[in-house]
């Protein structure tokens, strides 16, 4: 089959099949391809500017914020991982092991990191002596490996490109400080620029980090209603500390155990961008996040003038945006479809009857409105529709979040909304495991966070499940 012919075919309609229509826009949108490694992903030039872009507008927000990147190494030596228990329980069985150098067998095994909390305690029990070195908010961008059992491109991979951010401090108020500061950070970076909304609150202890003491999360509502946990911020308090004896002595010269925080998200957030934004004709990006923001088509572009024409926009527009121009023999209409299920927000036709008339037809990827704009205004024109556009996408994903949010108070209609409404749900519950353990059991539905005390509305008295008195509002909803 030619590579033309691929591209007019259509994909999957996503209400027809959800997660083949997923499958398609990662391949057919060139994101990322299968390699023979199980479970792990190749990052295409597409998949990898996404992940370049997020990068860039993170980095700039944690520097904003006084961190500072470090590299540590991918391998943890066997005891080193064992130093913190409820950690290594947690992670244990995820973990992928180095035996043999070469032919010979090591000493000791290594893990690949699965996440590197023991590599930074090991640092900062070295470099933490006073209350003068802290805090130290380090952050690093690399890859990591978890054995999970089943896997999704971006979504859940067993290798995963991340960032994780560690960070030590005097106090306990610091460290929680700072943990919500970076769920912050996250929240506005997913808002500004991904365009997706979500809903955050804390992890219920069932489902927190293994090691943590709070873990706090911002889940997602992709477009089937189902939720993904799209980024994590622990407060850890004192316990990597003591495993890991870091250790300062404080403003009254006595020894003190640090406070400690971790944070990550992962190219986990392209599968968020794929499932929110896009439809049936592929992709679709939100300006600020999307590696070209205009595609330049000349529309028969044999005849006399037309290229340079094209050129010649291409160069103007080059000053403000991301811009690439397809000159190609291709037809038009294959460029179109083309560049539709590639996701770029914008689309410049400029063929002969618009040089004559000093205009071009700006096509957007969102709507599929045709603009026709005065050459003398396009770079006004495009900012205010890049503009229009990832607004656009930021308020349908959100009026599609508020509106399937649904508070429950019997479990009876839970489970009806389970099985019939795609979303979220709202009930009480008594904060036991139990009952969450059972509700999953029976339903698949799983808890995804206690929203903050401000937003905790009291449904009724009792947990929804075992019926005594309820402790608190937790957010649940079918999981990635
Ligand atoms: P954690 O260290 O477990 O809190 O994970 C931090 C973040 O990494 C999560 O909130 C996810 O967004 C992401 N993540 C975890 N596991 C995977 C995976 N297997 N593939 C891709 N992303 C992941």
């Amino acid at each position: 089959m030619s590579k033309d012919k691929k591209f007019v075919e259509s994909i999957t309609s996503r209400d027809v099949d959800f997660p083949q229509w997923y499958t398609d826009i990662c391949l057919r949108a060139e994101l990322t391809d299968y390699s023979s490694v199980k479970g792990c992903m190749i990052l295409l030039p597409g998949g990898f500017a996404i992940w370049e872009n997020i990068q860039k507008g993170l980095d700039k927000a944690f520097k904003a914020t006084g961190h500072q990147n470090v590299a540590m190494p991918m391998f943890i030596p066997e005891s080193l991982l064992q130093k913190e228990k409820e950690h290594v329980e947690g992670f244990a069985p995820e973990v992928a092991w180095v035996t043999h150098g070469g032919a010979n067998e090591l000493e000791e095994k290594l893990a690949v990191r699965p996440t590197s909390e023991v590599l930074f305690c090991e640092l900062y029990s070295k470099i933490v002596r006073s209350y003068r070195d802290l805090p130290k908010k380090y952050n690093q961008w690399v890859s990591v490996v978890r054995w999970e059992k089943t896997t999704r491109p971006f979504l859940r991979t067993r290798e995963f490109y991340w960032q994780e951010g560690h960070t030590v401090h005097e106090t306990q108020s610091d460290a929680m400080e700072e943990t919500l500061l970076m769920l912050d950070v996250y929240t506005k970076f997913l808002e500004d620029y991904l365009a997706i909304p979500v809903i955050r609150g804390e992890k219920t202890a069932k489902e927190k980090f293994a090691g943590a003491e709070k873990t706090y999360t911002m889940e997602a509502q992709m477009y089937d209603g189902k939720a993904l946990q799209a980024g994590t911020s622990h407060y850890f308090g004192t316990g990597f500390a003591e495993a890991f004896n870091i250790q300062y002595s404080d403003r009254n010269n006595e020894l003190q155990y640090a406070h400690q925080t971790s944070w990550g998200v992962s190219t986990r957030l392209i599968g968020g961008l794929i499932m929110v934004h896009s439809d049936d004709s592929g992709l679709v990006l939100p300006p600020r996040i999307a590696p070209n923001q205009l595609v330049v088509i000349p529309i028969a572009q044999h005849k006399e003038g037309v290229l340079d024409k094209a050129y010649e926009l291409k160069e103007q527009l080059e000053n403000d945006f991301s811009v690439i121009i397809d000159d190609t023999d291709k037809s038009p209409g294959w460029k179109f479809s083309e560049y539709e299920m590639k996701g770029i927000p914008l689309r410049i036709e400029i063929g002969p009857r618009d040089i004559e008339n000093n205009v071009c037809v700006i096509v957007r990827r969102d709507t599929r409105e045709k603009i026709t704009v005065d050459l003398n205004n396009l770079n006004s024109e495009v900012t205010r529709l890049l503009n229009e556009i990832q607004e656009n996408l930021y308020n349908t994903a959100k009026e599609r979040l508020e509106s399937r949010i649904y508070d429950v108070t019997s479990y009876d209609e839970f489970k009806n909304v389970a099985d019939n409404k795609p979303g979220f749900m709202r009930a009480m519950w008594c904060g036991k495991t139990e009952c969450e353990e059972a509700i999953k059991e029976e339903t698949t539905v799983t808890s995804r966070c206690i929203p903050f005390e401000n937003e905790q509305v009291k449904l009724s008295d009792k947990c929804i499940y075992c019926k005594e008195a309820a402790e608190t509002m937790l957010i649940w909803g079918k999981a990635y």
